[in-house]
């Protein structure tokens, strides 16, 4: 950049994903919608209001979870609505035993969510390892992932579960709203 010139005044290059978060980053009518209350407060209730969990379970508490998505729970009517790709999802509900061998395919998944996204660590098994303090248990989803709420229990009931996503919710709705703020996306 020449020095003394506007930064704004300079051509764009959309050449990667840094450069296109650089531009709305600095450009000073998206500052000025993003710092607005108003829009900060309607992205909250709209992600908080649409949680799209992604189908997904590895032991014995992904039935509890089916069973919270069936009709006598039904958490369609909180938009919590499973979806059948990470790529459409944004919370990751953790549903049982995480294996070592598991492992790297929760990873990946997780990767392939796009921003922002959360997880809840369901029972006893994902949140510390549960009963299973063995060589081939990871004892806890958070040494492979961030994990945003936990949820106790072997298994915990349906309910329980709608408790930890209300407490997502709640999160959620307290969260600086604009991720490109929080961290340098690179590819
Ligand atoms: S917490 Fe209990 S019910 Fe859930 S996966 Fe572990 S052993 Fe199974």
């Amino acid at each position: 950049m020449m020095p003394g010139k506007n930064p704004h005044e300079e051509p764009a290059l959309f050449t990667s994903l840094d450069s296109i978060a650089d531009l709305l980053r600095n450009n000073p009518i998206v500052r000025g919608i993003k710092e607005n209350p108003v829009v900060e407060d309607v992205t909250r209730w709209g992600r908080a209001s649409a949680m799209w969990p992604m189908t997904f379970g590895l032991a014995c508490c992904a039935i509890e979870m089916i069973a919270a998505g069936c009709s006598r729970y039904d958490t369609d009517r909180f938009g919590i609505v499973f979806r059948a790709s990470p790529r459409q999802s944004d919370v990751m509900v953790v549903a049982g035993t995480m294996t070592k061998k598991i492992a790297p395919a929760v990873k990946r998944l997780y990767d392939q969510m796009s921003e922002p996204r959360w997880v809840i660590a369901m029972g006893g098994c994902a949140s510390a390892g549960g009963p299973y303090n063995t060589y081939s248990v990871v004892q806890g989803t958070d040494l492979v992932i961030p994990v945003d709420v936990y949820v106790p229990g072997c298994p915990p009931r349906p309910d329980a579960l709608m408790f930890g996503f209300l407490q997502l919710m709640e999160k959620i709705k307290k969260e600086k709203p604009f991720v490109l703020d929080q961290r340098k996306i690179s590819l």
